[in-house]
């Protein structure tokens, strides 16, 4: 089992309205000396893990590896080689290409490295032909686009910097620069979204076919400005606009149908790929594979913790250069909490899990469990294998919900 490290960019040019990412808007002055610290965080990551009682190297329950019970607590260590690097935001792409070689030269030092998949997140906005050949000649080997529409009534009235044009052009630059693996973020219910424009934005994509593309159902809740709006029932940020619940799923079935007819595999919930093109990186969060977070605000899981830095980047920064992992949150997880992530991680991908090994792993009886919400139409069952129901992909976490309970 190899490991993923993920690299947190917490700076954005503007703040969406519908974004409750923890990103801010900070002169670019503050951009060096937080790369600086995340550098320093990767290279001393084992002493400060170690320091802040944390296994330094990525660990499975010993249940997984050897077929003890997750109570034994064991851990065992199974990975320092890291195989997928995400340097993710925010929007990463705002900085200086230097600033990401350097990154990247941080995790070839601190790992061994076998990177087959070098994501960086990009706005198309920020893309210019000598970027997109530093990125290549820095290692970077996909871009991740946050192109969310191609209508430019909704990419305004969400806040965003870019227009329709912008991600031609995008596309184009990168293409040129030689880039053959790219992912296109698309949100299914911006405001001001209908279904000939979500028809449209969806045909614009297929017609670039992008090597990947996910789809996200807009999230309303008071960690946006949007999603303030809608609670206090405003209209600055065109909340009225936002399509409904109903409309919303319409569009991402839609969605499903289109991607597959154009010969994208839909691997997970919100995620397709063309073949061989599945995001190697994100299926680790996914199957509950070890990952390293660094930046602030960053998460990681070594298989039997979990524990993410602070949001702050600049008591982030100040923490690094003191010495110290500004954790935030550090927990061990029960065999229940493991148990729980293994059904609503797991029946995030299409192809489902397989309860057999579950039940057996977890020392637990959970098919009467899954045949009672298949007959309730929410699971598909074939043998051992659970799914979510086609029809309810739209509303997982309605599933998930009837799941733990
Ligand atoms: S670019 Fe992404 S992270 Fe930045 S404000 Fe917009 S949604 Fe949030």
């Amino acid at each position: 089992m190899s490991l993923g490290v993920y690299i947190q960019v917490p700076f954005c040019q503007t703040k969406c309205t519908y974004c409750n990412f923890h990103t801010g808007v900070v002169s670019t002055a503050v951009y060096e000396p937080y790369v600086a610290a995340v550098c320093r965080e990767i290279r001393a990551h084992a002493a400060l893990l170690r320091a802040a009682g944390i296994a330094e190297a990525a660990a499975v329950n010993s249940r997984r590896a050897s077929g003890l019970t997750v109570a034994d607590g064991d851990l065992q260590v199974v990975a320092r080689e890291a195989d997928t690097l995400y340097v993710g935001g925010g929007t990463p792409s705002l900085l200086d290409p230097r600033a990401l070689a350097q990154l990247h030269d941080a995790v070839r030092g601190a790992f061994d490295c076998a990177l087959v998949e070098i994501t960086l997140e990009a706005d198309p906005e920020t893309i210019t032909s000598e970027k997109a050949a530093a990125w290549l000649a820095a290692g970077f080997n996909r871009v991740s686009l946050g192109a969310q529409s191609f209508n430019d009534a909704e990419l305004k009235a969400a806040g965003r910097m870019h227009r329709r044009d912008d991600i031609y052009a995008a596309n184009h630059t990168l293409r040129e620069a030689g880039f053959a693996n790219l992912s296109f973020d698309l949100i299914c219910g911006l405001p001001h979204q209908t279904s000939q424009s979500w028809a449209n934005s969806l045909g614009e994509l297929l017609a670039l076919r992008p090597e990947h593309i996910s789809i996200y159902l807009l999230e309303v809740d008071e960690g946006s400005r949007l999603g303030r709006e809608v609670i206090s029932l405003g209209t600055r940020y065109s909340a009225p606009a936002i399509p409904s619940d109903d409309e919303m799923a319409a569009f991402y079935e839609q969605a499903c149908e289109r991607l597959a007819a154009a010969g994208y595999d839909h691997y997970e919930i919100s995620n397709w790929a063309l073949p061989g093109r599945r995001s190697r990186h994100n299926l680790k969060y996914w199957q509950r594979e070890p990952y390293f977070g660094f930046g602030a605000g960053a998460h990681s899981f070594n298989g039997a913790e979990r524990w993410a830095n602070a949001h702050d980047p600049a008591a982030y920064v100040t923490s690094i250069e003191q010495g110290r992992l500004p954790i935030e949150q550090h927990e061990r997880l029960t065999p229940q909490q493991a148990l729980d992530e293994e059904l609503f991680l797991g029946l995030r991908l299409l192809e489902g899990i397989d309860a057999a090994r579950i039940e057996r792993e977890y020392d637990v009886s959970l098919l009467p469990r899954l045949a009672a919400l298949r007959d309730a139409g929410l699971l598909e069952m074939e043998g051992h294998t659970a799914r979510l129901a086609r029809s309810r992909l739209a509303v997982s976490n309605e599933v998930f919900v009837e799941l733990m309970s």
